[in-house]
């Protein structure tokens, strides 16, 4: 174990023995063929650019020993840490590929005072064995990108990989254009993909598949490990957490961009923040990514992406869930095709909650659809329709057909507001905002950042009504675009 070693010139002081990290190492105990060793690649002069001091407290750190861009850039290893890259493979756009950290690296997971296991991840440390023919860096933009989203997702209550830290590597990356190199330091419950189990079931060594499904079920699921039918069980609950996660995502308007099936949490987390944006006016066909020319990713493709997705695991599966192929096929698609009902289910409870409503009635689906509808005709603002709805459609003919399915129910008008409150966001990471603060970041300008991170921390809190947060891109601004390249 490469307990406080220093791939850089770096003394092995210059990390204090007391930031508090604890690491173990579960998935470093499985069969090799699902990970290889890899030491990061040092950089040059690693500068901290964010530290996230509340994320640090969570995981029972002590953020003022943690303040050391050496570690966050890997040219100082942590106390315990055994670094190694993720060997997985993927659906790209529908297409099989065998894929793994090509630029990121685990450096273990830490266990906090609470005992909760965290995997700890550079994104961006130089190149693995998976690299294929990237260079293993990560660049500044696409990095607080991710740090300013995730947190923003955090915040709204949505599972996700948090952002530790972020640091520049005092050198170039070139993608396009020539840009600054960063590490991003990503907390994970852990990195474990469908792509993960497609890799194992590529490889045909059963007892390698078996090896990674038991990892998972007991690190994520660990009250279905006596199940009569613990794989079967263990799928059933993945779809559960991603039909969950999906209509979360719905109700605030999120586009991940790139559900890639290595893009998809067995933890139920949202993960890999690439091309993702949240939607302004209301519309199904969204899409912001360059690269997804046929919008397979569009935002109302997402619950049909997942349960695809999901499908593949389930394929990835099959010899686990029978031994006889055509009772495992009957048994994998006979659970694939629940994820429709499942994710119906969640999205409904959380549109009533959107929509003040504690209470069901047979008439709510429809009752949604007529608005969804309205805002599509009128491309209306999705975050701040759902935010003012008590207001801002009283000219409609659905306002009076919401009302009075209101006074059907016991709960107070009051208690209605205020479900409402909690239930819609005031403050999503506005594109044009998100561009501003990584514009002025590029500059060296971090306050632009900061103020967008503290308003993105209290989504629900609109005391200031008015805020220019809360606003939708001005009028005639290009249309959002992102992109694949990060
Ligand atoms: P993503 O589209 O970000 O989910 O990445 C897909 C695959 O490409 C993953 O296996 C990544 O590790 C790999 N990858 C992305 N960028 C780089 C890079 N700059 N160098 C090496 N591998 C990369
Ligand atoms: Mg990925």
């Amino acid at each position: 174990m490469a307990s406080g070693a220093t791939v850089a010139s770096s003394p092995a002081t210059a990390f204090s023995p007391h930031a508090g990290w604890n690491f173990d190492h579960s998935y470093a105990r499985l069969p090799q063929a699902l990970f290889a060793r890899i030491e990061p690649t040092p950089v040059r002069e690693p500068k901290m650019v964010v530290l996230n001091r509340p994320l640090a407290e969570f995981l029972g750190l002590n953020a003022d020993a943690l303040n050391d861009p050496a570690v966050f850039a890997g040219n100082s290893l942590p106390p315990g840490a055994d670094p190694l890259a993720q060997a997985y493979a993927g659906h790209q756009y529908a297409h099989f590929t065998m894929l793994g950290d090509g630029r990121a690296i685990l450096l273990g997971e830490h266990i906090t005072p609470r005992g909760e296991r965290f995997d700890i991840q550079l994104k961006g440390p130089g190149p693995t064995m998976f690299s294929r023919r990237g260079d293993g860096r990560a660049a500044l933009g696409p990095m607080l990108r991710e740090h300013i989203i995730s947190e923003a997702m955090h915040a709204l209550g949505i599972p996700t990989t948090r952002s530790l830290a972020v640091v520049t590597t005092g050198e170039d990356v070139w993608r396009a254009e020539r840009l600054r190199g960063a590490v991003l330091t990503r907390v994970a419950a852990s990195h474990i993909r469908v792509g993960t189990f497609e890799y194992a079931a590529a490889r045909g060594e059963k007892d390698v598949l078996q090896a990674l499904a038991d990892h998972t079920l007991r690190r994520h699921y660990p009250d279905l490990v006596d199940a009569e039918k613990p794989c079967l069980s263990f799928f059933e609950a993945v779809m559960e957490r991603q039909a969950a996660l999906i209509a979360k995502w719905m109700h605030v308007g999120f586009i991940h961009g790139v559900m890639n099936t290595d893009n998809m949490a067995l933890s139920g987390e949202t993960i890999d923040y690439g091309p993702c944006a949240f939607m302004d006016a209301y519309d199904p066909a969204t899409v912001f990514s360059s690269i997804d020319r046929h919008g397979r990713y569009a935002y109302g493709s997402q619950p049909r992406i997942a349960q695809w997705n999901l499908a593949r695991l389930a394929e990835a599966l099959l010899p686990l869930l029978h031994d006889d192929e055509k009772q495992a096929i009957e048994t994998a698609n006979a659970a694939v095709a629940s994820f429709a009902g499942r994710f119906q289910r969640h999205w409904l409870a959380g549109m009533r909650a959107k929509l003040g409503l504690f209470t069901e009635d047979s008439g709510d689906a429809a009752l949604i659809q007529s608005l969804l509808d309205w805002m599509q005709e009128t491309e209306a603002d999705f975050t701040n329709t759902f935010r003012h709805l008590a207001d801002a459609t009283a000219g409609t003919e659905w306002h009076p057909r919401w009302q009075a399915r209101l006074r059907q129910q016991p709960q107070s008008a009051d208690e209605a507001a205020g479900l409402m409150r909690r239930s819609n966001p005031a403050f999503i990471p506005r594109n044009h905002k998100v561009e501003e603060a990584l514009a002025a970041a590029e500059q060296g300008d971090l306050s632009v950042m900061g103020r967008l991170l503290a308003v993105l921390a209290k989504p629900y809190d609109d005391s200031e009504p008015q805020s220019e947060y809360a606003a939708p891109a001005p009028e005639g601004s290009d249309v959002y675009q992102t992109f694949c390249g990060t």
